[in-house]
């Protein structure tokens, strides 16, 4: 039995979720202890315990601490089981982590899935649809998986009430993957959506993002959902190149200016511009689990996040892979990963 202690490193929901999509693909059971502990609201969550019960599921597991609140988790799978699954949150809790925990799991299945998350689709701390879409899903198809997504409605905190499907055709090959360059960029946007809110919330929103970022007119996008959509609003900026994409979020919220919203995530967009990182902070945690499971491959990133580091270490608990990370140039690391 994998013993991990889920207060070291990040000390967060991914050290869980990784842990239930490794348990799933390698057959080896785990317990997982201090669930969450570096936690404002330690403990298993909404979306945690969705993630849990849905890799139960996938994996033909027995659990044992499936409640909220919960710090001790048992899992012991006994066979992944490719089919049509529906796993609802119940709350804003983000679709786009539980995809995180059973779309790496049903790439190893023996067979074809669609999957359907209903929760939060644009959530603060966690990748929005279209990071999922765009900027993840492009690079475990390129490891040899065939994975569509599809937002079939948005949901925002803290009504929830969003839906992701999701289809998945397992590794045909394993392939590796080289990330090392950008490319010659290809096309950029700033979207600023708003559902059961004033489209001038929105307006001021790209209007302040492209005082940072001085991209023009052209790149500009209002968005206005249906309001039993709502209330919500994200802003979203995306940078497009021939080898690689990104896309930074931020979720506008109640007393905080649209023009601050809009400002730092323009700001942060700007950030990783200069580093000329083909991969930015988020996507190198989240491509660590993939890479894993298919040829590992190679990255060149910015300075890697303790989200990063922790998950290297829960991955090296269940398979034999070595991921290094060392400095490059300017603000550039690589990271290798090698099965
Ligand atoms: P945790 O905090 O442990 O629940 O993990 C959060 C996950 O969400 C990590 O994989 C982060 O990289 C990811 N994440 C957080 N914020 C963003 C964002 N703005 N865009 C994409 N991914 C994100």
């Amino acid at each position: 039995m994998i013993v991990i202690d889920g207060s070291e490193g990040e000390g967060g929901g991914q050290v869980l979720r990784s842990s239930l999509a490794l348990s799933a693909v390698t057959g080896q059971p785990f317990t997982l202890t201090k669930v969450r502990a570096r936690r404002a609201k330690p403990g298993l969550q909404r979306q945690h315990l969705t993630a849990l019960k849905a890799a139960a599921e996938v994996a033909g597991a027995t659990i044992e601490g499936a409640e909220v609140g919960s710090d001790t988790v048992r899992f012991a799978p006994t066979k992944l089981r490719a089919g049509d699954y529906v796993f609802r949150i119940g709350t804003a809790g983000s679709a786009t982590l539980v995809l995180q925990t059973v779309v790496p799991a049903l790439l190893c299945a023996d067979g074809p899935s669609t999957v359907v998350v209903e929760g939060g689709t644009h959530n603060p701390m966690a990748p929005p649809f279209e990071f999922f879409d765009r900027v993840f899903l492009p690079w475990v198809n390129a490891m040899g998986a065939s994975v569509t997504a599809t937002l079939e409605r948005s949901g925002f905190y803290p009504a929830g009430g969003g839906r992701i499907r999701v289809s998945v055709t397992p590794f045909a090959s394993r392939n590796a993957i080289e990330v090392t360059s950008r490319g010659a960029p290809t096309d950029r946007r700033v979207v600023a959506r708003v559902a059961g809110l004033a489209g001038a919330i929105a307006e001021r929103e790209v209007a302040a993002a492209d005082a940072v970022l001085g991209w023009g007119r052209a790149c500009l996008r209002v968005e206005t959902l249906p309001r039993d959509q709502g209330p919500g609003n994200v802003v979203m900026v995306e940078a497009g190149f021939a080898h690689t994409r990104e896309l930074f979020t931020a979720v506008g919220e109640k007393g905080t200016r649209a023009e601050d919203v809009a400002e730092g995530v323009a700001r942060e967009a700007l950030a990783w511009l200069a580093t000329e990182a083909p991969v930015g902070e988020h996507l190198a945690d989240q491509l660590l689990l993939p890479m894993a499971l298919a040829a590992g491959g190679r990255f060149v990133t910015v300075e890697p996040s303790l989200h990063t580091q922790t998950n290297a270490q829960v991955i090296g608990r269940f398979l034999p892979v070595a991921i290094d990370a060392k400095p490059a140039d300017g603000a550039r690391w690589e990271l290798t990963v090698r099965v």
